[in-house]
C-alpha cells in the first residue's frame, strides 16, 4: 500500500509540481473543488486591479481598443481551442455555459429543421447536469420537439431516425464517468443527428478532441478547471462547417458583421463571432485570461496529455486509500475506474450521511462538495475533484487520512454538519 512517504517522493518527481505556484491555495486547505469554482490564480489580483485602474480608470473608453478588450473573446476563445482540439478562430469565451447552451441547440435544431424536417426528437442522459435538461426542455417545448432523457448505457440504441440532436455532458458532474466523444458523435452522424457537447467538466480537465471527433457543436464553463473565477464567462465552439449556417438567436450587435456600422438590420458576423450577442463583463475576461495562461504554462511541460497523466494517478491513489483505509464505512465508489471513462474527479456514495461528513471534511479544510441523489438509481454522492495543476500525491493521502478520521471518529454526526446550506 502507498504511505505518506511514497507520496511525497511522488510529488518530488512530479513534472508538473512548480505549477503549484501559479496558484494561491489557502494555506491549510486541500482543495478538491476545482470542478466547481477553480484556484485562484496567483496572477489574478494584480491582473484585475491593472485592469480597474488603469485600463478603466485612467484608459476609460479609449481602452476598448488600447487594452484590446473589444477583442477578449476571440484573444481568450483562441487559447481554450488549444486546450479542447479546436483550430484558431473557432471559439470564444462569452456569456454563461447555459446561455451558450441555448444558442447552439438553437443552431442545431435549425440545422436538423432544414435537413431532415421529419426528425422531432432531441436526446440526452437522465442524470445531464439540470440547467441542460432545462434550456433542452424549454427548447423543445418552443418547437415541438421531444426531449428523450435516458441512461447512458442506452443512448446508442435512442439513436433513431428520428432523432435531431444528440446532446451530452462529456464527463458527467455527479459520477465524473466520461463519455467516449468520438465514438459517440460517429455513432449520432451514423444515424443522421447533431451533436452538442458540453465540456464544463472537460475543458482543462481532460484531454479533448472536438475536430478530431468530428463534432458538430460544443460549450463549456470558465470558472471549473478553467480557474476563470466565480461567474467566469463560458466558451462555445461550432465545426467550421455549420458556423455560417444559420444565426443563433441571441443576435446582438457584437455578433454583426459590422457593429460599429450601427445598421438597422442585423447581418451575422462570419465564423463563430456571430456566437457573441453583446458587452462583455471585461473585468471577469481579464479573470479568466489569468486561469488560461495556467493551463498554457503547462504546454512546454507536456500540456493537457500530462496533466491527464497526473490527474489519473491522483484519483487512482485516491481510490486506493479510501478503499483501504475507510473500509468498513459503508463508503461506495461512483466513478468508473476504467481510464477511459473517468474524468477528473472521484465520487463516492454513501447511503445516509454523504451531506455531513462533506461537512466534516470542510472544517478540515479538506474541501469537495455533496451531490443529492434522487433516492433510485443515482444515489447521494460525496464529490472529490482532483486539478493537477496544484493538487499534488500528499494531498491526496491527508484527504484520504482525513475522512478515514471523520467516518471511524462519528464526528460527521455532530449537529452542525448535519445543518443544510444553501449551496451545497
Ligand atoms: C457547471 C455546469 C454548468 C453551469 O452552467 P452555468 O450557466 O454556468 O450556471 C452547465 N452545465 C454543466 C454540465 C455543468 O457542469
Amino acid at each position: 500500500m502507498t504511505t505518506l512517504q511514497d507520496c511525497l517522493a511522488l510529488d518530488a518527481q512530479d513534472p508538473l509540481r512548480t505549477l503549484r505556484a501559479l496558484f494561491t491555495v489557502p494555506p491549510g486547505v486541500i482543495y478538491l473543488d476545482g470542478n466547481s469554482l477553480g484556484v485562484m490564480p496567483a496572477a489574478a489580483p494584480a491582473r484585475v486591479a491593472a485592469a480597474v485602474t488603469q485600463e478603466w480608470g485612467e484608459g476609460l473608453i479609449r481602452s476598448w481598443n488600447s487594452a484590446g478588450w473589444f477583442a477578449l473573446p476571440q484573444t481568450l476563445g483562441d487559447k481554450i481551442a488549444q486546450l479542447v482540439g479546436a483550430g484558431a478562430g473557432e471559439v470564444v469565451a462569452t456569456d454563461s455555459t447555459s446561455i451558450n447552451l441555448y444558442k447552439v441547440l438553437s443552431a442545431a435544431l435549425n440545422i436538423a429543421a432544414q435537413d431532415a424536417p421529419q426528425r422531432k426528437r432531441m436526446v440526452s442522459e437522465r442524470s445531464n447536469f439540470p440547467t441542460d435538461l432545462y434550456i433542452a426542455e424549454a427548447l423543445c417545448r418552443e418547437r415541438g420537439l421531444q426531449l428523450q432523457l435516458v441512461e447512458a448505457e442506452e443512448i446508442a440504441t435512442a439513436l433513431t431516425s428520428d432523432v435531431a440532436v444528440l446532446m451530452l455532458t462529456h464527463v458527467n458532474y455527479r459520477t465524473g464517468a466520461m463519455h467516449d466523444m468520438a465514438a459517440l458523435t460517429a455513432a449520432a452522424h451514423a444515424a443522421g443527428a447533431l451533436t452538442v457537447w458540453d465540456l464544463a467538466h472537460s475543458a482543462g480537465a481532460v484531454p479533448v478532441d472536438l475536430r478530431g471527433a468530428n463534432a458538430d457543436f460544443a460549450i463549456g464553463c470558465g470558472y471549473k478547471y478553467l480557474n476563470g473565477g466565480p461567474g467566469a464567462p463560458a466558451f462555445v465552439w461550432v465545426n467550421p462547417r455549420h458556423a455560417n449556417r444559420f444565426w443563433q438567436p441571441l443576435a446582438g450587435w457584437w455578433g454583426h458583421a459590422a457593429p460599429f456600422e450601427f445598421t438597422p438590420d442585423y447581418r451575422p458576423a462570419p465564423g463563430i463571432t456571430r456566437y457573441l450577442c453583446g458587452t462583455q463583463p471585461i473585468l471577469s475576461m481579464t479573470a479568466l485570461d489569468c486561469g488560461l495562461d495556467t493551463l498554457l504554462a503547462a504546454q512546454p511541460l507536456g500540456g493537457m496529455a500530462a496533466l491527464r497523466k497526473k490527474s489519473l494517478a491522483l484519483t487512482d491513489l485516491f481510490i486506493a486509500l479510501v478503499e483501504a483505509r475507510c473500509a468498513g464505512h459503508g463508503l461506495g465508489l461512483a466513478t468508473p475506474r476504467e481510464h477511459a471513462q473517468r474524468g477528473s474527479q472521484v465520487c463516492l456514495t454513501r447511503d445516509t450521511g454523504a451531506y455531513a461528513i462533506v461537512q466534516a471534511l470542510i472544517a478540515r479544510g479538506v474541501v469537495g462538495d455533496f451531490r443529492a441523489g434522487d433516492g433510485g438509481k443515482h444515489p447521494d454522492i460525496l464529490r472529490f475533484g482532483f486539478t493537477p495543476l496544484y493538487i499534488g500525491f500528499e494531498d491526496v493521502w491527508n484527504a484520504a487520512e482525513h475522512l478515514r478520521q471523520v467516518l471511524a471518529s462519528g464526528e460527521w454526526q455532530r449537529p452542525e454538519f448535519n445543518q443544510k446550506h444553501a449551496v451545497t
